[in-house]
């Protein structure tokens, strides 16, 4: 029975926030949006889709619904030729999340996003920034969010000009960076840095989202939880990223396949697929360390944002089919099982190494 759930900041103070992130690439996968431009457009043609969506990440225990206005911006439409719709898009995701989050008891997002313009010395693009957030932000506000994600910057300059517009919504915020394969975003700050500088512009909570893998990211983190006094964010995406190639846009695949432009990013990465057990332990490592809003970004399923939950202690309802082999006709223990089954398993396949916890 859902009460009026408490703020975000009232939140993160209790303990850790879950927010489900991925919508992109699930859809991408379905069918209903394609890689490349990455736009939205599912929310104007299948909005039932896009309400299902947020209704598995709640049941998987995600405590935030997150508006699905990832580049739906005028930028992106506009390479789209829909740019038309720019309104109608962020209005129709911002009522689908919203229906979903009061009706369930989580908190409702906005989010913005990079504006795919942005250059450092180029004072036209953010001017085109500014309008892209003031924009945006202006229908989440319009539809009572409780606060807004401004995500995926590798520039520091354009997070911070995000910041500046979610302060004058007057919302909490949420800012994470997307360090690239070099180390540090594209001014050269550090993770570190950028998210101090987020900090002392006013921002709630800092942190990372998307490009690296949990592998990749928790040494950043380390490095912003100490530089930080507030909350801290990590958004991993679910892909085994390594030292050599630290971003999911650098993995190259052992055995030669590739995607349509030659490398596995972003359609081919499926080898490289974290198990819900890797986000399990992401989950510990990073609220160990201190981090309390934790998602997991593109390629992320409700599997992952359950056993994430798990990890943290909670049982969401998902939770009521988390495995138990215990019944599987092989490799069980259940005395209503063919007994011969299992000694048939046991000669073929060995006994399984003794459970680790
Ligand atoms: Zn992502």
């Amino acid at each position: 029975m859902p009460q009026k759930p408490l703020g975000l900041l009232e939140r993160l103070v209790a303990g850790p926030v879950i927010c489900a992130e991925g919508y992109l690439f699930e859809f991408e996968r379905r069918g209903y949006l394609q890689a490349g431009a990455y736009v939205p457009e599912v929310v104007l043609e299948h909005p039932d889709l896009v309400e299902g969506l947020h209704r598995d990440f709640v049941h998987a225990g995600s405590d935030v619904v997150e508006a699905f206005t990832y580049y739906a911006h005028r930028v992106k439409l506009k390479i789209v030729g829909r740019e038309k719709d720019l309104a109608k898009i962020n209005r129709t995701a911002l009522a689908i999340a919203r229906k979903v989050a009061r009706s369930t008891g989580t908190l409702l997002a906005g989010d913005i996003c990079n504006t795919s313009i942005y250059g450092i010395d180029d004072a036209s693009s953010h001017r085109q920034a500014r309008r892209i957030f003031d924009e945006q932000i202006g229908w989440a506000v319009d539809a009572g969010v409780d606060f807004i994600v401004g995500e995926t910057y590798s520039f520091g300059g354009e997070a911070l000009l995000a910041l500046e517009a979610i302060k004058r919504s007057g919302k909490p915020a949420v800012i994470t960076v997307s360090v690239p394969r070099e180390g540090h975003l594209r001014e050269g700050w550090t993770a570190a840095e950028a998210c101090r500088r987020l900090e002392d512009a006013g921002a709630d909570v800092v942190g990372m989202n998307c490009a690296r893998g949990p592998a990749t990211m928790l040494p950043l983190l380390r490095e912003i939880r100490a530089a930080v006094t507030c909350h801290v964010a990590a958004l991993p995406v679910p892909y085994r990223t390594t030292p050599a190639e630290p971003t999911f846009q650098s993995l190259t695949d052992p055995h030669g396949i590739s995607g349509p432009d030659g490398r596995p990013f972003p359609t081919a990465l499926d080898p490289f697929l974290c198990s819900r057990y890797e986000i399990a332990e992401f989950g510990t490592e990073a609220s160990a360390l201190g981090v309390r809003y934790l998602g997991v970004c593109c390629g992320a399923g409700p599997h992952h944002v359950r056993s994430l939950a798990e990890a943290l202690g909670r049982r969401p309802p998902a939770s009521r089919f988390s495995p138990d082999m215990s019944k599987h006709i092989l490799f069980g223990t259940d005395k209503r099982l063919r007994q011969d089954y299992l000694e048939y398993a046991r000669r073929t396949y060995g006994s399984a190494p003794p459970a680790s916890g």
